[in-house]
């Protein structure tokens, strides 16, 4: 028999309004009004405007680099970035990524070579890289998933030894860091992603960050059709550029990234003290030693613990209004364009994207948000606990 409680709960979702996975933080409204009317004002949209090379210089200081460069998002930004250092061939990659990491390469007609993840970092196992390089390896694509660092001192040592370029897709990474260095700092390069979704946003976005000087210019450069000066082009470009209202909202986003982190510290830390009784859940822990922008609250559903699959919760969880997300579900490998390639299997990669679950955090989630989410979670596990018990 269903009790009268749990009636109203099939009916009267826990939250009216839907609670979201990477709904975007925002900086002080005004500050960013009065910046589109500078622009209006200047009447200097994009080509490298007066808020682009100002959101450039305080990018370069905020994370100690010699260049950062703002590109239109991340994806154009990892295209550039490939051509620029000169990967062609196979590239190897995790599979355990947002499907732009392997678009990059694919777009310009590089395979993508899917190597497994570590289960207790979700970031690329060393130990399984070098057995997928061949003689057509020309690069390694590190991704720092949910902001923590990949192993990149082994990588380092790996691409070194084999001659293989080494760049990170950064795109979760921006605000953490690494033995003490902000990520930006490591590899040939790194790239940013300031997507509306991610920790820190202009709207759509990003940045490639290195302290190689001619890499640098070539970049510089490449996003911008390959001009050199006016009217003179030295080699096939793109346009990359970041538009002047893109690089308000990050100046105004940057204004407030203490608070961001601060906030999303508080919430992370409160979802972990809520969980972390509940059987067969178990939160992914950041590193603490680390600076980290604690934007991701990934979730481990261990089934046989907790009773119920992963995603079983996520659509009890869909039903309360909470769209917590799977995250990278399938696993790239498994997507269409993909199948084909000679990456073979990836156990760990399968395993991890059938458990993990992301729930909603940033500045629209609020303490009250975390205490609900997380005891209707502790009662689903429950309730299939002694399915019998309950008739
Ligand atoms: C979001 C994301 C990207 C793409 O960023 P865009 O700015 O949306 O192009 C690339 N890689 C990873 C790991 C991402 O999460």
């Amino acid at each position: 028999m269903v009790k009268d409680s749990d009636l109203n709960e099939l009916s009267t979702p826990l939250f009216l309004k839907p609670l979201h996975v990477g709904r975007p933080n925002v900086g002080n409204r005004d500050r960013f009004l009065k910046r589109v009317h500078e622009i209006f004002d200047q009447m200097w949209f994009t080509n490298g405007g007066i808020l682009v090379q100002q959101f450039e210089k305080e990018l370069t200081r905020y994370l100690g680099v010699k260049h950062c460069i703002p590109v239109c998002n991340a994806t154009l930004g990892l295209e550039i970035a490939i051509r620029a250092i000169g990967m062609q061939a196979e590239v190897l990659v995790p599979s355990f990524t947002f499907v732009a990491t392997p678009h990059s390469l694919a777009w310009q007609g590089i395979t993508p070579v899917f190597c497994d993840v570590n289960p207790l970092t979700h970031n690329l196992d060393i130990r399984k890289i070098e057995k997928k390089i061949t003689p057509r390896t020309t690069g390694i694509i590190g991704v720092h998933v949910w902001g923590n660092a990949c192993e990149i001192e082994a990588l380092t040592e790996l691409a070194k030894r084999r001659n293989l370029h080494l760049i990170f897709d950064a795109a979760h990474a921006f605000g953490c860091s690494h033995q003490g260095k902000m990520i930006g700092n490591f590899g040939a390069l790194e790239v940013f992603s300031f997507h509306a979704t991610k920790f820190f946003n202009t709207f759509e976005g990003g940045a490639i960050a290195t302290n190689n000087d001619d890499l640098a210019a070539k970049i510089r450069l490449m996003k911008n059709f390959g001009f050199s000066a006016m009217d003179q082009v030295i080699f096939p470009g793109t346009n990359g550029k970041m538009t002047e209202i893109a690089a308000a909202m990050g100046l105004t986003s940057l204004e407030s990234i203490n608070e961001f982190i601060a906030c999303n510290k508080r919430n992370y830390d409160l979802y972990r003290q809520c969980l972390q009784s509940v059987p067969g859940i178990k939160v992914f822990e950041h590193p603490s030693e680390q600076r980290h922008n604690y934007q991701y609250v990934i979730l481990e559903i261990n089934e046989d613990e907790f009773k119920m699959n992963r995603d079983s919760l996520m659509e009890a969880l869909h039903s309360q209004n909470v769209l917590a997300r799977r995250y990278f579900f399938p696993g790239c490998h498994q997507m269409k364009p993909y199948q084909t390639n000679p990456s073979a299997h990836l156990e760990q990669t399968d395993a991890l994207s059938s458990r993990v679950l992301s729930l909603p955090n940033g500045t629209s989630v609020n303490e009250r948000d975390i205490r609900a989410i997380a005891s209707f979670i502790r009662k689903c596990g429950k309730q299939r606990k002694n399915p019998t018990k309950e008739i």
